[in-house]
């Protein structure tokens, strides 16, 4: 295992606007809030939804589309930077009218219904992104 230590900084709470793509929203907020390292989480609803899975043999990422209003049951994630600019790696598990889930890797794509997000930010040294050969992931340089 490999790990850096770091000590929590600001906590914001927020909402994201009705019809606004999740993911972008969440990228923009961190970048104007240069929210180099931190983890997030959100609950609320969705009009629509795009996840993924990565694919290890193609080495990409499959998308779903769910196409309908779904409840966000959860969905956490990161902040680390990737090409020095502040990037979100998250996680959704939404849940339908029958109380079943699905879920998968965050896409843009994912329109918010309404969204209550709470995002920690940590202090220490930079945790940058870098191509890894096993993988084809952008990886944690830890
Ligand atoms: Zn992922």
């Amino acid at each position: 295992m490999a790990a850096k230590e770091y000590i929590c900084k600001r906590t914001f709470i927020g909402r994201i606007p009705h019809g606004s793509d999740l993911l972008n929203s969440l990228t923009e907020f961190v970048r104007e809030k240069r929210i180099k390292l931190g983890r997030l989480q959100m609950i609320g609803a969705v009009e629509k939804a795009v996840a993924g899975l990565y694919d290890s043999e193609a080495e990409k990422y499959e998308n779903f589309v769910f196409d309908k209003p779904m409840e966000v049951l959860s969905l956490i994630g990161n902040v680390s930077l990737k090409d020095g600019q502040p990037f979100i790696h998250a996680h959704i598990t939404l849940g339908d009218e029958k109380g079943q889930s699905f879920g998968g890797h965050l896409m843009e794509g994912t329109i918010v219904f309404a969204a209550e997000f709470i995002i920690e930010e940590f202090e220490g040294e930079d945790l940058e992104r870098i191509f890894d050969k096993t993988t084809g992931l952008a990886l944690w340089d830890i």
